[in-house]
């Protein structure tokens, strides 16, 4: 079989990092991609039925399949990415992050594959989830889906004003959003 490379598409995709790379690379992870049925997901108990991931309980006998999104959490490879940043980010750190976490759980049970990974700090990575002493940003918060990425920056510009940056991504590449407010 030859390869055909038409000048659509697969020619004209810039390969901006490594992690866009890797992402490309990973046809796994997107959420169009074909798994037996049934299947169920080891990590978070989502079944696959009809082409999609659901949060309904598996059929008895589905193969164990990783979804997509416990794939890319399992292999540190987040779909999209949001930092937050300013003084007003410093001074409502705390609600800002029960906004994302609330506005995660329901996007999440709509959606299973679209799931927050985790929210780095930035420095050294220790303690400030922890204790709400968070003085300096920003923050990055990582997600499994580009969804969930926009719609939590959204949220965050609807609650509380400030600037979303949320540029169009090629697909395969990551999302990389920012949110600011002085
Ligand atoms: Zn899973």
């Amino acid at each position: 079989m030859t390869q055909l490379y038409s000048g659509r598409g697969a020619t004209h995709q810039p390969r901006h990092d490594g992690v866009n790379t890797e992402a490309h690379r990973g046809d796994p992870y997107r959420p169009d991609a074909k798994f037996p049925e049934p299947a169920v997901c080891p990590d978070c108990q989502a079944s696959y039925r009809q082409g999609r991931w659901t949060w309904e309980p598996a059929a008895a006998e589905a193969t164990p399949h990783r979804c997509p999104a416990c794939a890319r959490i399992h292999d540190g490879l987040p779909a999209g990415l949001l930092s937050l940043s300013g003084a007003f980010m410093a001074s409502h750190c705390e609600e800002i992050l029960r906004l994302v976490n609330n506005t995660e759980a329901r996007i999440r049970s709509e959606r299973p594959l679209e799931r927050l990974i985790a929210i780095d700090t930035g420095g050294d990575g220790s303690g400030a989830a922890e204790g709400g002493s968070l003085t300096t940003g920003p923050l990055e918060l990582s997600f499994t889906g580009t969804h969930i990425t926009r719609a939590i920056g959204k949220a965050i510009e609807a609650a509380y004003g400030g600037r979303l940056e949320a540029p169009f991504s090629e697909q395969g590449a990551v999302l990389r959003c920012h949110w600011e407010r002085n």
